[in-house]
C-alpha cells in the first residue's frame, strides 16, 4: 500500500484552534524545499461539507481555487506561498468527501456482504487518499485539522496512525502543535494544556515526536525539560514556535530553534543544510521598507481578514517588490451607500482603491461607488472578479450614460445587462464545485498594460465565478475607453479590462492573488502597489504621476 521512499509527517494539533498549524506545516516545507527534498502538503478536515465552497467566509475564511478547479481550504494558500508546489485537488480532502467515496462504493456492491465500518473502511479511504496525494514526493506532510480531542477528528487520527505503522516509524513521525501560555498573575508560562493533549494523542495510540509549542516568548530550557519529562520527547525536540511579527519570518525561526533538524534527523533523511537565503530577503525587505502605502479595499467581509487571505498575501507580495509597506484598510462598502463621512475620507486617503471578490447585493452600490471614486480621482484601481464587474457596470452607467447598468446577479429586470450569467451556467442547480472553476487562458492585448506587466501574451489564472462581461457592450465601452485586454480564447470571455485614460486601472475576472507567493510576487499585485507608491509620491510633490495604463 504504501509508496516506498516517501516519507511522511503528520502535523496534529493541540489545546486550541488557530494555532498556525497551516502555517507550520508550510514553514516546516519551506524549510525541507530549502534543504533539496522534494515537498508536498496534504490537508485532511475533519468537516462534513464535501468542499468550503458551500461556507460562509465568516465561518471558514477564505476559499482556497487550486489550477484543477477544487475549492479548498485556506491552508493550501499557505502551502502554494511557502513551498513551490501546485496544489491540486488531492492536497486536500474532508469527511464528506470520504464518506460519500465509501457510500458510493458500498451502494456498487464493492463491500458486498460485509458491515461497512469506520474502521477499517472509512480509515482505508483516509489512508488510500494521503498516500496518493502524497506519491512521487520524497517528503508529505500531512496536516490532520481540528484539534486532538474533537470527536470529528478521530477517525484521520486514527488513519494516521495506522499509517505510520504501515509504512514504519522510520518513515512516518508526529509533529504535534501545541499552545504554551504566559500565564499573567503567575508570571509564568504553563505547559499544563501541552501535557493534556499530548496525553489524548496517547490515548488514541500517537506518541508525538516533536512538540511544537505556540508562546508569545522563548521557552526556557528548564521549560522545555519538563515539558520532555512529561511528553516522553527529548528537550532538543521540544520547539518553541514564538508569535511573529511577519508570517514569513517563520520558516528562519523554527530553522533556528532546529525544527527541520530534528525532522530530517528523526526521519533518517540524508540531505544539505537548508538554503534560506530567499526567506532572510523576505524578512529584510519586510521588516526595513523604504516608503508605506495605503490601500483600501471596499468590500462586504470586512470583519475578517481571513476571508481575503491570499489577497493580503498578494498585496504584502507587491509590497515586496516595490520594497515598500502595504497597509491595508478595510472599508465596508455599505457605509459608502449611506454617506458615511469617514468612509469619504478613507477613499481620500487612499493611494490605491480595490474591489474584491464577492458574492450577493449587500453592498454593491457602495462597491460601485468606490470604483467611481478612483477613475475620477485618478487612483490607481484594481477590481477583481466582482470588483471588476462593479468597474464594468460603473463605466457603464457614468462614462456611456446606461443609468440602469447592472448585474444579473442583483438585478434581473435591468435593460442593461452588462454583466449576465455565463452560458454554461444557465443549466446548472447544484451549488458546491460548480461555478467556473480553476485555470484558465487569457490571451492579453499587445501593448496593454497588463501585457507589459507580465511579459507575456498568454497567461493562465485562476477563476471562481457564474457571471460574465457581457460582449454585446464590449465596442460600446471600447469607443470610450475601457478596453478588453484580456479575453479567453474558447469562450471570448473577457477576463481583463483596462480604462485607457487612467493611470492604473485594471479590472480582472480571475483571481491572481491565488497564484501569488512571496519569492515570486505576482506582476499584477507588484503593479498596482507600484502605481500606488507613484500616487503617493506624487501627492506629496516627490515625482510626477505615472503615465497612462495603456499603450495601445
Ligand atoms: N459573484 C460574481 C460571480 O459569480 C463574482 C464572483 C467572485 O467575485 N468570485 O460571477
Amino acid at each position: 500500500m504504501a509508496y516506498k521512499h516517501t516519507k511522511y509527517i503528520f502535523v496534529t494539533g493541540g489545546v486550541t484552534s488557530s494555532l498556525g498549524k497551516g502555517l507550520t506545516a508550510a514553514a516546516l516545507g519551506a524549510l525541507l524545499e530549502a534543504r533539496g527534498l522534494n515537498v508536498t502538503i496534504v490537508k485532511m478536515d475533519p468537516y462534513i461539507n464535501v468542499d468550503p465552497g458551500t461556507m460562509n467566509p465568516f465561518q471558514h475564511g477564505e476559499v482556497f481555487v487550486t489550477d484543477d478547479g477544487a475549492e479548498t481550504d485556506l491552508d493550501l494558500g499557505h502551502y502554494e506561498r511557502f513551498v513551490s508546489i501546485t496544489t491540486t485537488r488531492r492536497n486536500n480532502f474532508t469527511a464528506g468527501q470520504v464518506y460519500e467515496a465509501v457510500i458510493n462504493k458500498e451502494r456498487r456492491g464493492e463491500y458486498l456482504g460485509g458491515t461497512v465500518q469506520v474502521i477499517p473502511h472509512i480509515t482505508n479511504e483516509i489512508k488510500e487518499r494521503a498516500l496518493a496525494a502524497s506519491e512521487g514526493r520524497d517528503v508529505a506532510i500531512i496536516e490532520v485539522g481540528g484539534t486532538v480531542g474533537d470527536i470529528e477528528s478521530l477517525p484521520f487520527m486514527e488513519a494516521a496512525r495506522q499509517l505510520r505503522f504501515d509504512v514504519g516509524h522510520e518513515n512516518a513521525i508526529f509533529v504535534h502543535l501545541t499552545l504554551v501560555p504566559y500565564i499573567a498573575a503567575a508570571g509564568e508560562l504553563k505547559t499544563k494544556p501541552t501535557q493534556h493533549s499530548v496525553k489524548s494523542l496517547l490515548e488514541i495510540g500517537i506518541q508525538p515526536d516533536i512538540i511544537v509549542c505556540r508562546t508569545d516568548r522563548p521557552l526556557s530550557n528548564e521549560i522545555k525539560r519538563k515539558i520532555s519529562l512529561f511528553c516522553n520527547v527529548p528537550p532538543k525536540r521540544v520547539i518553541t514556535a514564538e508569535d511573529q511579527a511577519s508570517i514569513y519570518a517563520l520558516p528562519i525561526a523554527l530553522h533556528d530553534e532546529g525544527l527541520d533538524d530534528q525532522v530530517v534527523e528523526a526521519l533518517s533523511i540524508w540531505c544539505r543544510a537548508p538554503n534560506l537565503t530567499p526567506w532572510e530577503e523576505v524578512v529584510q525587505n519586510t521588516a526595513r521598507p523604504n516608503d508605506e502605502v495605503e490601500v483600501v479595499i471596499a468590500g462586504k467581509y470586512v470583519d475578517l481578514v481571513e476571508s481575503y487571505k491570499s489577497l493580503n498575501e498578494a498585496l504584502k507580495h507587491g509590497g515586496l517588490k516595490n520594497r515598500c509597506r502595504v497597509k491595508i484598510e478595510y472599508l465596508d462598502s455599505e457605509l459608502l451607500e449611506s454617506g458615511d463621512a469617514q468612509a469619504r475620507a478613507a477613499l481620500e486617503r487612499a493611494d490605491a482603491i480595490l474591489v474584491p471578490g464577492g458574492f450577493g447585493q449587500r453592498g454593491i452600490e457602495g462597491k460601485i461607488e468606490a470604483v467611481r471614486f478612483a477613475r475620477e480621482h485618478r487612483t490607481p484601481f484594481f477590481g477583481i472578479c466582482l470588483g471588476m464587474q462593479c468597474a464594468v457596470i460603473e463605466y457603464a452607467r457614468h462614462v456611456l450614460g446606461l443609468e440602469d447598468a447592472a448585474s444579473e446577479e442583483f438585478d434581473k429586470d435591468s435593460k442593461n445587462l452588462v454583466i449576465h450569467l455565463m452560458e454554461a451556467q444557465k443549466v446548472v442547480i447544484n451549488k458546491g464545485g460548480t461555478m467556473r472553476l480553476g485555470a484558465y487562458e487569457a490571451r492579453l492585448t499587445a501593448g496593454s498594460w497588463v501585457h507589459q506587466a507580465y511579459g507575456e501574451r498568454v497567461i493562465s489564472e485562476r477563476h471562481r465565478h457564474r457571471y460574465e462581461f457581457n460582449n454585446a457592450y464590449r465596442e460600446q465601452l471600447y469607443e470610450k475607453g475601457m478596453r478588453a485586454t484580456g479575453v479567453n480564447p474558447e469562450l471570448d470571455l473577457v477576463e481583463v479590462v483596462e480604462v485607457a485614460d487612467h493611470p492604473w486601472f485594471v479590472g480582472v475576472q480571475f483571481h491572481p492573488e491565488y497564484k501569488s507567493r512571496p519569492l515570486k510576487p505576482h506582476p499584477l499585485f507588484a503593479g498596482f502597489i507600484g502605481a500606488a507608491l507613484a500616487y503617493r509620491k506624487s501627492r506629496t510633490g516627490q515625482a510626477a504621476p505615472a503615465g497612462g495604463a495603456l499603450q495601445a
